[in-house]
């Protein structure tokens, strides 16, 4: 108890004030501040934060809130692509990242493989029309 009050008297308190404007009473370091007020540790730790949530997650690259709610046409498909690829590409590397950008410009391939055969199908049924080979 009484090495305790010892203590309390000879060591410096804080010289921020808490949140009701009343001196903080914490133990302070050498900066005078307490490791909750202290300038320096509280931008350290605003960093390690930062960093904390940085590693732990990665930010969204593609806006989800344009993507079509149901797939019904080749255009649905590739805004959905185009979202997976904005949203992988800031992504750490890694080997699952490049499988799936692997596997992404492999559905780019067939979506845009297909989008060109139906197109030149319906030049063809356009030319046909044209000579009155095929009914509208
Ligand atoms: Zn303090």
């Amino acid at each position: 108890m009484t090495s305790k009050r010892i203590t309390t008297r000879t060591s410096k308190t804080c010289k921020a004030k808490n949140g009701r404007g009343e001196p903080c009473a914490a133990h302070a370091g050498a900066d005078g501040y307490c490791a909750f007020h202290s300038p320096a540790h509280g931008k350290a730790r605003a960093e390690g934060h930062k960093r904390g949530g940085e590693r732990n997650r990665v930010p969204h690259g593609g806006g989800a809130e344009g993507l079509p709610k149901r797939i019904r046409t080749l255009t649905d498909v590739l805004a959905v692509l185009d979202y997976a690829l904005a949203e992988t590409l800031p992504m750490e590397n890694s080997i699952q990242r490049g499988r799936l950008l692997v596997a992404l410009a492999h559905a780019f391939v067939e979506a845009i493989k297909t989008g060109e055969l139906e197109a030149r199908v319906e030049a063809i049924e356009n030319a046909l029309k044209a000579r009155g080979e095929v009914k509208a």
